[in-house]
């Protein structure tokens, strides 16, 4: 198999793709593939529920907490979260981080007042603003903040108090790759096609009172009551996606849950890190110390030319998805959950040598 280094749709476990292909045209001695079975038919029951108790088991989810299955993908949430949250009078506060908080505060402006409680665009958004730099209007509906921002490799290492403000989080890039404590949230939400499966299924993770009843022009299928009401089977789920959702899921418990997968994540981009930074200034880092991502490792080399040159070579040799985003340029290696520690130890490989030939 390619080394895969896609910034998502993303790596998925071998053993899941397996998985998946060996029940797919017969699910479990049915006579039908899962995917020719009615949502509301006891089987797919089964998966579904299934996967939102492995959600709440693997990242410690309360019960005054709703897990939902939506569509639409995260960006459908940029939208979703105003549209439900942002009561009249209120103001949608926002952490600007980088290109999707900036996507996600665009689309908030649609729907009412918003406020910037920290911004580090100054610093090109190559790092993620203290604790200490936070202004949080005390009106605030929410603050909305961006846990790992994909394109730029930055990542929340530690998530602010934000009192009686619900914090709100996209973590369509980092969810899952350590554990976390739900109670510090309002609101999160991750599009699946990163950590979680492939792209169809957004899980949103929401604490019960800010449910809400949004205004009357909220189309039904945009509210969260509608979901939470009807278990995520309000229309027909997409079921693809939640059943692969639920065999990574799986997954992720066969690996020993969060915490061992932190600890195998934190070691494959300790081996990236310390390639750009042994590299006598070849490689170079974008983000700063203390924000950088153990999802997207994003590095430039000393000219365009050379990065051009790097993306072409190591795909040649098996590597695919190192270009950076059309946005920022430069390379990224996008290394979730299910990138292996093999594939990692051969990029460093592949980095040294290139260094070598060119440096
Ligand atoms: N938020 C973040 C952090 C992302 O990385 C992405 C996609 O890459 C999105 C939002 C948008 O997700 P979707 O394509 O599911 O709308």
């Amino acid at each position: 198999r390619a080394y895969n280094f896609n910034a998502g749709p993303a790596a998925l476990p071998l053993e899941v793709l397996e998985q998946a292909q060996e029940q797919f045209v017969e699910y479990k001695g049915s006579g039908m593939s899962l995917m020719e079975m009615s949502h509301r038919g006891a089987i797919y029951e089964g998966v579904h529920h299934e996967a939102e108790q492995l959600l709440r088991e693997l990242l410690g989810i309360p019960n005054n907490y709703k897990v939902l299955f939506i569509q639409g993908g995260a960006s459908t949430q940029f939208a979703m979260v105003p549209m439900n949250l942002l009561q009249p009078g209120k103001v949608a506060s926002y952490v600007s981080t980088g290109s999707w908080a900036t996507k996600a505060i665009q689309e908030a402006k649609l729907f009412g007042e918003t406020a910037i409680a920290a911004s580090s665009e100054a610093d090109k958004f190559t790092r993620i603003p203290s604790a200490a730099e936070l202004k949080i209007a005390p009106e605030s509906a929410y603050l909305h903040l961006t846990s790992n921002e994909t394109i730029e490799g930055t990542q929340w290492a530690e998530y602010p108090e934000t009192g009686s403000v619900p914090l709100v989080a996209d973590m369509s890039s980092d969810i899952l790759c350590r554990p976390l404590n739900i109670s510090q949230f309002g609101l999160i939400y991750a599009g699946a096609q990163k950590n979680l499966g492939p792209s169809g299924v957004t899980i949103v993770i929401i604490r019960e009172d800010l449910i809400g009843t949004p205004s009357l022009t909220v189309p039904t299928m945009l509210r969260y009551s509608t979901h939470a009401k009807n278990d995520s089977l309000y229309n027909t789920p997409p079921t693809f996606a939640i059943y692969m959702t639920n065999l990574v899921l799986n997954w992720v418990k066969a690996q020993g849950g969060a915490a061992a997968i932190e600890k195998i994540n934190k070691e494959k981009a300790g081996l990236l890190y310390a390639a750009i930074d042994g590299s006598d200034g070849f490689y170079r880092g974008v983000a700063q110390e203390g924000s950088r991502s153990i999802m997207n490792v994003t590095f430039r080399l000393g000219s365009e030319e050379l990065e051009k040159q790097f993306a072409k070579e190591s795909e040649a040799q098996g590597f695919v998805g190192l270009k950076g985003h059309r946005s920022v340029g430069g390379l990224r290696a996008s290394i979730y959950n299910a990138v292996p520690l093999a594939s990692v130890k051969a990029l460093v490989d592949f980095m040294n040598d290139f260094k070598r030939r060119n440096g």
